[in-house]
């Protein structure tokens, strides 16, 4: 076992987040060290399993809740974690994983801002007998160890499937999400198994598609208001690729009186969406239980460390290079209908902040 604390120096330098359910330790974003709690030791002389996490970025909502369960999973398996997040910046996430490999990580675990560029960390992993899992989102063109993730073809075809069923006839758009990201290319060619096959049989027109830069919101927005000029208003729906790119669709809808009018998807049941959804302002969005991704990654760590490999890893994902390892857990669409059944009923959100903005009489029975 690699011993931590080799460059020990490192540690005051590096702001990391020594992993707790409550929080202990510091974690890093674009170099600026956010207190969380204690200070993170970063001396380890004693031998334990220590998870490098190598995160694009914690800007949505979802990534703070991956990173604290996986955090508390490995603890609970008797590692500790050690957590940088990127930012968004290719070259911030390139150093941040050095810093993880040099200081000696046991297993390194990475959510890729650009799928391509991340295989370099793959390459200098292996270069330090260091295996890496891919999280969520894959890393093309490397030797992947292991890859954890949803269904996200499945995920853009539930987006497809739900607005259609609303709307069955007329224009469409496609806000996408970062075309740097395999997700949202994975999230567009789903959504379009499903939308192709109207349009050639001329019920639907696509009559807008782009992705958005980094999955920002504002990007989304501008895409939305683009497709909403280009067409004089002109639009029946809108397939957008998550929660964040929803918003900013939503957003220049309401600038134009058509928020309700027009069906929008999202996924990552956010709270501001779930909202939404609860008041009547988007239609879906795929809820993908953050309990079970991370969960199913510490044990894919902790077994790594321990054993060099992860039983149970049985599907095969084509990264262009090999085929990788894979575990895809299942997404689930959510819409008003099932809301209290699912991010509810599982805790992910609590019933009153969900329909905070409804009426108490329309909320569904408990
Ligand atoms: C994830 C989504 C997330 C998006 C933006 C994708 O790779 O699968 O859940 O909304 O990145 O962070």
């Amino acid at each position: 076992m690699k011993k931590w604390g080799k460059k020990a120096g490192y540690g005051l330098l590096l702001v990391m987040l020594t992993a707790s359910v409550a929080g202990c330790g510091v974690v890093s974003e674009n170099n600026k060290s956010i207190e969380t709690g204690q200070p993170a030791s970063g001396k380890k002389g004693d031998g334990k399993i220590v998870i490098g996490m190598s995160m694009d970025t914690l800007k949505e909502e979802r990534w703070q809740k991956d990173r604290d369960i996986f955090s508390a999973k490995v603890q609970e398996l008797g590692g500790e974690v050690k957590v940088l997040a990127a930012n968004g910046d290719d070259a911030t996430q390139m150093s941040q994983a050095e810093q993880l490999i040099s200081q000696g990580v046991n297993v390194l675990v990475v959510i890729p801002h650009n799928a391509e560029a991340t295989a370099q960390i793959v390459e200098k992993a292996h270069k330090e007998g260091i295996k890496v899992i891919s999280y969520d989102r894959l890393i093309k063109n490397s030797d992947l160890d292991y890859y954890v993730s949803f269904d996200n073809v499945r995920v853009g075809e539930m987006q497809a499937k739900a607005i259609t069923e609303k709307v069955s006839k007329g224009n469409f758009v496609y806000i996408g999400g970062a075309d740097t990201d395999n997700n949202a290319i994975l999230f567009k060619q789903g959504a379009m198994n499903i939308l192709k096959p109207l349009q050639d049989k001329g019920d639907i027109k696509i009559v807008y598609e782009q992705f958005s830069k980094d999955w920002k919101p504002e990007e989304a927005l501008k895409n939305m208001e683009n497709a909403l000029t280009a067409n004089n208003n002109n639009i029946q729906a809108v397939v957008a690729a998550n929660d964040g790119t929803a918003g900013g669709a939503i957003q220049a809808l309401t600038a134009q009186g058509l928020v309700g009018k027009i069906p929008v998807s999202g996924q990552d049941a956010d709270l501001a969406a779930v909202q939404r959804i609860a008041e009547g302002k988007q239609t879906m969005t795929v809820y993908k239980p953050i309990k079970s991704i991370a969960t199913k990654a510490a044990e894919m760590a902790i077994s790594l460390a321990k054993s060099g490999k992860v039983e149970g890893a049985d599907k095969k994902v084509n990264n262009g290079k090999i085929d990788v390892p894979s575990i895809l857990l299942d997404p689930i669409s959510v819409d008003k209908s099932n809301l209290a059944d699912t991010v509810i009923k599982d805790g992910f959100h609590k019933l009153e902040d969900v329909y905070k903005n409804v009426p108490k009489d329309q909320w569904p029975k408990q």
